[in-house]
């Protein structure tokens, strides 16, 4: 699925960050605005993955929305027979009747009653780590962001197309510190503290207020105080720096 979402976002069903909102009834711009645990991000991973089984179903293709979904139930110990049990195993993919129809439908609306809250969650656990994706989808958001204009939503926008700046909770510097492995994400520093006690860790963003960048939880970065002061609200820079397990050439 967060294989999937990457494709999505380059727009291979043509539901790219703005397509989605067009059709999407989030109040995205208040999200933007200051941090959510339930990111943006959540929301566009349950607007695809609902958007994808309603088209199998529609396009009669219940075999598929069924095997996918049980599958994943499966992995994650819930029980569904209560459904009942419909034997599809010597029919095609896209064989079809009407008993069949309706186990789709029941095993869709199972699996989000159930687990979509959590199946969501753990998908979004696996992008928050890729930043190049993150990057990608914070840089749709900028464009839409840039439109906005600072009359229409006082609250929120300290000028046309600028977020007000607003306090991070804990959770979002904890969750981020982890992501990040306690490393400046710019020239790589260790900010843990553990070796060295002088550098001070920030919580960056990404693409930068000043740029139509959101406070999203997604659109933040550790660095340290050097990277964070010589950025500004200049460039966007990111990186994707980890330590290897063990070096392969050795
Ligand atoms: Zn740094």
């Amino acid at each position: 699925m967060a294989a999937h979402m990457v494709d999505e976002l380059a727009g291979i069903n043509e539901l790219s960050v703005s397509n989605w909102l067009e059709y999407d009834e989030i109040d995205w711009i208040r999200k933007c605005s200051k941090p959510f645990k339930k990111t943006l991000l959540h929301n566009y991973i349950s607007f695809i993955f609902i958007e994808q089984n309603e088209y199998l179903l529609h396009k009669h293709l219940p075999i598929e929305v069924i095997m996918c979904l049980t599958d994943i139930m499966r992995k994650y110990g819930i029980d569904y027979s209560h459904l009942g049990n419909v034997e599809y195993s010597e029919l095609e993919i896209d064989d079809v009747n009407d008993e069949i129809e309706d186990y789709g439908r029941k095993v869709f609306s199972f699996f989000l009653e159930k687990l979509e809250v959590i199946f969501v969650d753990d998908v979004f656990t696996v992008l928050f780590a890729n930043k190049d994706f993150l990057y990608d989808f914070n840089s749709q958001i900028q464009e839409l962001v840039r439109t906005l204009n600072q009359r229409e939503h006082p609250e929120l926008l300290r000028k046309n197309g600028v977020f007000k700046r607003v306090y991070l909770p804990q959770w979002l510097k904890k969750g981020v510190f982890m992501r990040d492995k306690g490393r400046c994400q710019i020239c790589g520093t260790d900010l843990t503290k553990i070796f060295s006690l002088e550098k001070a860790e920030n919580y960056d963003h990404i693409i930068p207020l000043e740029k139509g960048g959101t406070n999203d939880p997604v659109n933040f970065q550790l660095t340290c105080e050097t990277c964070n002061k010589s950025k500004r609200d200049r460039n966007e820079d990111y990186n994707s720096l980890g330590s290897r397990y063990w070096d392969i050439n050795e």
